[in-house]
């Protein structure tokens, strides 16, 4: 019987080179130019299936899922940090997964025919190669004929590296000119306070993923003139409220859009894969800042999804990461929406 492989190269992980990776893997900062180049060629050269974006509906509103970019990441510890080797890889081998795996950042448009509303602005020009460029969500909101001046409203779910990274340019510019920003107010007031950076330090996030959260919270203060302050589960605009969801980060929150009978529950980072996240709620990523309030919130919004039968979305699954949560005896499954063309 031939044993399917299980570990990937270092060549291979070397050629995906993410700093998030390697420096997860406690392996130096250093990708070989030649192993770097071939990864951006990868990343680049070619049209990505499906060409980056989704749209869907959600009741009258029209939705878009842009893609920014990918990434290889190793399940644990990033994933499933408090997960012995001996539980995951059963897990791993019943799933079909490798245990060093693509992950990607869905960021979702919403047309709601009063305003255009984006939710998380990726990873911008601040981590890289391939996560958030060749081609990212700058390019990609291109290929779906979306301009980031026609964007009116930016929400964010809370002020990670990925999630607000995406906000200000290299060059300092404002990467949707137009738009007013909103955050809750108590995740603003952490990222724009003083014990964000000492806590980012001394967390076990990746150097790499360290340095750009507290590069891209610095960014804030340049909007905060034009972004608006929301309670947490306070309403955003007309059909889209914030639900309370904190421990990923402290004030972390998923997003619910609602039109007519339909709704579509965007969880954050509650969720990071259909597998880690779903079969095993218990198992922590490397960036929940209170795990245990974490989890709690993890399986509050799974239930309540799973319970309402609400489509949902996931900010880090596969590619368009739009769904349904199935509940599973103590745990979850994930039924992925079939690719409508
Ligand atoms: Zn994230």
């Amino acid at each position: 019987m031939i044993k399917p492989p299980t570990i990937l190269t270092r060549r291979s992980v070397f050629r995906a080179g993410t700093g998030l990776a390697v420096a997860a893997m406690g392996t130096p900062l250093l990708t070989p130019a030649s192993a770097l180049a071939e990864g951006v060629r990868q990343a680049g050269a070619e049209p990505l299936n499906g060409d980056g974006f989704y749209r869907f509906k959600i009741g009258d509103f029209q939705a878009t899922v842009i893609s920014d970019g990918y990434g290889q990441i190793p399940i644990r510890p990033i994933l499933a940090m408090n997960a012995s080797e001996a539980e995951l890889a059963p897990v791993l081998k019943a799933n079909f997964m490798q245990p060093v795996i693509q992950i990607t950042n869905n960021i979702l448009v919403v047309d709601t025919g009063r305003e255009r509303i984006l939710v998380d602005s990726g990873f911008g020009e601040k981590l890289g190669p391939s996560f958030g460029s060749f081609p990212g969500l700058e390019a990609n909101l291109g290929r779906a004929g979306i301009a980031p001046e026609s964007i009116d409203l930016v929400v964010t779910s809370h002020g990670h590296l990925d999630h607000i990274g995406g906000l200000v340019t290299k060059s300092g510019a404002l990467a949707f000119p137009k738009a007013q920003f909103v955050f809750v107010d108590t995740e603003w007031n952490y990222w724009t306070g003083s014990r964000y950076e000492s806590e980012v330090n001394s967390s076990p996030m990746p150097d790499g993923f360290k340095k750009g959260t507290i590069e891209a919270a610095r960014d804030l203060p340049q909007i905060a003139s034009r972004s608006r302050f929301v309670k947490q589960g306070g309403e955003i605009t007309s059909g889209v409220h914030y639900i309370a969801a904190p421990g990923h980060s402290p004030s972390h929150a998923t997003i619910l859009f609602a039109s007519g009978k339909e709704q579509l529950m965007h969880m954050g980072d509650i969720a990071h894969h259909p597998v880690t996240s779903l079969q095993r709620p218990n198992w922590s990523p490397i960036f929940d800042y209170d795990p245990a309030q974490a989890i709690k919130s993890r399986k509050s919004i799974l239930n309540r999804v799973a319970t309402d039968r609400v489509m949902a979305m996931g900010y880090h699954f596969p590619f368009p990461g739009i769904g349904h949560v199935v509940r599973r005896e103590a745990a979850y499954h994930w039924e992925a929406t079939p690719w409508i063309w």
